[in-house]
C-alpha cells in the first residue's frame, strides 16, 4: 500500500472544502476503498474520513418519503422497523448481502458507490479498461462466469456487485448530492452509467461530490415487495443473478409494478420492459415467464455466463410467484 494523507471531517461543509481532486477519497466503512487500496487498484493521496458526519439517521419526511442518512450503516438500515414494513425488499437486499460483521461497517453511501469484482480489474497485473482507459479488457474472451450480460459494451462487462442498489432501483430512489457546485438529487436510475467507450466513469458522482441521503418515496397502499438472491453458497456471495420486484395485487391484477435485477447488468438493472409486461395483468405464470423473457430480451452472454441467462429468467419468475401468493 502506498502513503496516503489522513484527515476526518466532522461536518458536511468541512468536507466541501476539501479541494476536489481525483487523488482525493472519502472513507467510510472502508470495505470497498481499503481493500482496493490494499491491492493497489485505489491509490488515493489522500483519505478524508467522513465516519463523524451526522449523517445517521433515518425518518420520514413531509411528503410520507423516507431518508436515509449516508452514513447508515447497512446493518441498522436492515433492522430499522420503518423499512421492514413499508419496504421490506430493501431489508432483504441488505440482509442478503457479505457478513453481518461486513454490514455493521458497510454504509449507505459506500454501497451506492461499491466497485465491481471483475477479477482482472482486482489484479493490477493483468490490463483493464476500467482501472486504465485503452489498456484492454481481459475479460472479454477471458474467463467471464460472474461477468454482466446485460449493458456491457466491447470495453468492458463488469458487473455491478451491489443488493442494495437493485432494492432501491425498485423503489425508485433519489440520491441527493452535495458538491461544489451546490446540492443536486439524481433518481437512481440516472445515477450509473453503461460502461460504453468510458467504463473508468461509473457514477454521476464526480470528485468532491459528497452523497449525503438517499430517498425512498412512499409506496402505493398494499404495495408488497421482495427480493431474491442467487449465488454460488447461501451466505457471504455476490448475486449470480437477484431479482427485487414491486407491486399491488388487486383482484389477481398487478399494478405499480417495479422491477430491478442484480447480477446480470454493469449496473443495478431496471427492466422497464418486465414492468411493461407485467402491469395491469393477471398475476400468473405464463405472464411471469413472459416477463422474465422480455427482461432478459437483450442478453448478450459470453462464452463462461450463458447460464445467467436462464437463471436471470427463473429468478425474476420465482421472485414474482413469491410476491404474489395469498394475495
Ligand atoms: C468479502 C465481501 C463480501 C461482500 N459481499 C457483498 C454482497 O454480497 N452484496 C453487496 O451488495 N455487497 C457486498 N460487499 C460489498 C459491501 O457491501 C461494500 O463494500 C460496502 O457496502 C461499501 O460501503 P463502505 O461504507 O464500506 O464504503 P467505502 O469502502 O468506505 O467507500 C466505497 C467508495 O464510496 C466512496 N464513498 C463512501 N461514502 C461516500 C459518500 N457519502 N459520498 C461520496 N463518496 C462516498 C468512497 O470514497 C469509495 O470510493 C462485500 C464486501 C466484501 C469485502
Ligand atoms: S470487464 Fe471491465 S473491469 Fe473487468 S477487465 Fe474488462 S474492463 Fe476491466
Amino acid at each position: 500500500m502506498r502513503t496516503f494523507d489522513y484527515t476526518r471531517a466532522d461536518n458536511v461543509d468541512a468536507v466541501l472544502r476539501v479541494n476536489p481532486s481525483p487523488e482525493t477519497k472519502f472513507v467510510a466503512g472502508g470495505t470497498t476503498l481499503i481493500d482496493l487500496m490494499k491491492l493497489n487498484v485505489e491509490t488515493p493521496s489522500r483519505l478524508v474520513d467522513i465516519n463523524p458526519l451526522p449523517l445517521t439517521n433515518i425518518e420520514k419526511t413531509s411528503d410520507g418519503a423516507l431518508r436515509i442518512g449516508a452514513m447508515v450503516r447497512n446493518s441498522d438500515l436492515a433492522h430499522d422497523a420503518q423499512v421492514q414494513q413499508q419496504y421490506a425488499v430493501l431489508s432483504q437486499a441488505l440482509l442478503s448481502g457479505a457478513s453481518p460483521q461486513l454490514r455493521n461497517m458497510a454504509t449507505t453511501g459506500g454501497n451506492l458507490l461499491q466497485r465491481t469484482r471483475c477479477y482482472y480489474f482486482r489484479d493490477t497485473a493483468y490490463p483493464c479498461n476500467k482501472r486504465k482507459p485503452g489498456s484492454g479488457c481481459p475479460a472479454i474472451g477471458g474467463f467471464n462466469r460472474i461477468h454482466a450480460i446485460l449493458g456491457g459494451s466491447e470495453d468492458c462487462i463488469a458487473t455491478n456487485p451491489s443488493d442494495m442498489a437493485v432494492a432501491m432501483m425498485a423503489l425508485e430512489a433519489t440520491v441527493h448530492i452535495r458538491g461544489a457546485t451546490g446540492e443536486r438529487s439524481v433518481p437512481l436510475i440516472e445515477f450509473y452509467f453503461v460502461p460504453g467507450s468510458t467504463p473508468n466513469r461509473e457514477t454521476v458522482v464526480g470528485p468532491g461530490d459528497l452523497i449525503t441521503y438517499v430517498t425512498l418515496p412512499p409506496l402505493p397502499n398494499g404495495a408488497r415487495s421482495y427480493y431474491l438472491k442467487r449465488r454460488d453458497r447461501s451466505s457471504y456471495e455476490f448475486a449470480l443473478a437477484s431479482a427485487a420486484v414491486v407491486a399491488v395485487v388487486q383482484g389477481g391484477r398487478m399494478q405499480h409494478v417495479r422491477v430491478a435485477m442484480g447480477g446480470v447488468g454493469t449496473k443495478p438493472w431496471r427492466s422497464k420492459e418486465a414492468e411493461q409486461a407485467l402491469e395491469g395483468r393477471q398475476a400468473s405464470d405464463a405472464n411471469f415467464r413472459a416477463a422474465a423473457d422480455a427482461a432478459l430480451r437483450d442478453a448478450k452472454p459470453q462464452r463462461y455466463n450463458g447460464f445467467k441467462v436462464e437463471l436471470a429468467k427463473r429468478t425474476l419468475t420465482r421472485a414474482l410467484q413469491t410476491l404474489t401468493q395469498n394475495a
